[in-house]
């Protein structure tokens, strides 16, 4: 790829709006320079919009996107998270590589639409129907990485260890067939993927929770990641946090803390329910947490403790998780929005002095947490960096007419639909339409929710 040079009348630069910035894009497909303050050079590109960073989405679990708005009806005197849970391994079931791999497009084209360049996909669908290894046990690590490619967006692949149905259960029950690994497994996938060596294809390991592995397994996928992400999800059920105390004497953040040797490639998902201590103690081992505030209340988990963790300047970030939002802006507006319900305050996220804008301080804790749960080395519009960016659409009804001042505070909170004109991953402009994907997408959904009695 040769050379590029972009420019862009304002760009979020260091934290903030810069003005006039020149944006060199080196034959690697990375940020070459980003100077701003330099006006702009006849053989530069103008961009039509300003320039901000493409946003990690840092928890997915692509084939849920099959699921969406197929759960929002209450068939009995209960419904909570764990009867979901029970409705969603229906699908999980029966979803063939083809289908995933014509899912997982759509929703990846539907995530770069929303302001995401990069995805981490928590996989932990590894074998067919019937719990039996495919010839290639990276089967459908490939379906989602053809996806990736399919709609243009990086991503971080993530194979999940999964051993056992609880805290006191030995093994799985059936209908988690098609998730069974073991350490070895998780490594042995983890490095499959790394040495293929794919485009914008990145890799990292998982432990799906503490109630579903063992503490020697953790350990030793930890152990063997190297350098590369630990995600785990640890704290979204009460129920789950009581299991944990009661088999463990430990809350799971708490054990996390004591027993895995928590450091910056730990990655906390869903730690909404956390005590002071909890949030001190991955706070010195460096770990970050990964909230995804539409599914946590799509799914009445609760909410986590956002103050507390802004506070103690841990790395956060967000996640799509369950796919019910699929665009940042509204992420981080949920985000915001449940504290304000909770605590009966507004810009709770805001630190005054500090950083004023909600939006600033969550779109800018997002950057660098999704970074280290990514395992990107360098993200945002700085040298080094791959050179992602969006283009605001100031044109989007919620848009017209504000100040350049608060142009992110109006992305977050306005509620625009389509914020973004144009998004570039890697040095190149997004081509991928939604009516591309569209086609896979509802033949797959139509295959999958054909079949008798499956509904
Ligand atoms: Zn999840």
């Amino acid at each position: 790829m040769p050379e590029q040079l972009l420019w862009a009348e304002r760009a979020w630069v260091g934290g903030g709006w810069r003005e006039r910035v020149l944006l060199a894009i080196g034959p690697d497909g990375r940020w070459l320079t980003v100077a701003p303050g330099t006006p702009c050079p006849e053989h530069a590109a103008r961009l039509p919009g300003p320039a901000l960073p493409g946003l990690i989405n840092a928890h997915s679990h692509a084939f849920q996107r099959a699921f969406v708005g197929l759960a929002e009806r209450r068939d009995s005197a209960h419904d909570d998270f764990w009867s979901w849970r029970d409705r969603m391994y229906g699908v999980a079931l029966r979803i063939t590589p083809a289908q995933l791999r014509s899912i997982a497009a759509h929703l990846y084209a539907e995530l770069l639409q929303g302001g995401y360049t990069q995805v981490c996909e928590f996989h932990y669908l590894q074998h067919d129907g019937d719990g039996r290894r495919y010839d290639d046990p990276a089967t459908m690590c490939w379906a989602l990485a053809d996806a990736a490619a399919d709609a243009g967006i990086g991503l971080t692949l993530l194979p999940v260890l999964y051993e056992r149905a609880g805290f006191t259960l030995p093994a799985l029950r059936d209908d988690q067939r098609r998730f069974a690994t073991t350490a070895a497994d998780v490594l042995a996938l983890q490095r499959q993927v790394n040495d293929a060596r794919r485009p914008l294809v990145d890799s990292g390991v998982a432990i799906h929770s503490l109630r579903a592995a063992h503490p020697e397994s953790l350990a030793a996928v930890a152990a063997g990641a190297g350098d590369h992400p630990v995600h785990v999800h640890v704290a979204e059920q009460t129920a789950e946090v009581d299991d944990c105390l009661r088999s463990t004497g430990c809350r799971p953040i708490e054990w996390l803390a004591r027993h895995a040797g928590l450091d910056a490639r730990w990655q906390l998902v869903h730690a909404t329910h956390s005590t002071s201590d909890e949030i001190a103690a991955v706070a010195a081992g460096g770990a970050g947490v990964v909230i995804c505030p539409g599914t946590e209340a799509n799914l009445g988990d609760g909410l986590a403790d956002l103050p507390g963790w802004l506070q103690a300047g841990v790395p956060l970030s967000i996640g799509s998780d369950s796919q019910v939002i699929r665009a940042w802006p509204e992420e981080l507006r949920w985000l915001e929005y449940g504290q304000r319900l909770a605590l009966r305050q507004r810009n709770v996220a805001a630190a005054p002095g500090l950083e004023g804008a909600s939006a600033a301080r969550l779109f800018e804790r997002a950057l660098v947490g999704g970074a280290a749960a990514a395992g990107q080395r360098r993200w945002g519009l700085e040298p080094g960096a791959r050179a992602d960016l969006l283009v605001v659409d100031l044109d989007e009804p919620a848009l017209v007419g504000v100040p350049a001042s608060h142009w992110l505070d109006a992305v977050v909170f306005a509620a625009p639909a389509r914020p973004f004109a144009r998004v570039m991953v890697a040095g190149s402009w997004i081509q991928t339409s939604l009516e591309q994907t569209r086609p896979g997408f509802r033949g797959a959904m139509a295959q999958l929710w054909a079949e008798p009695g499956q509904r």
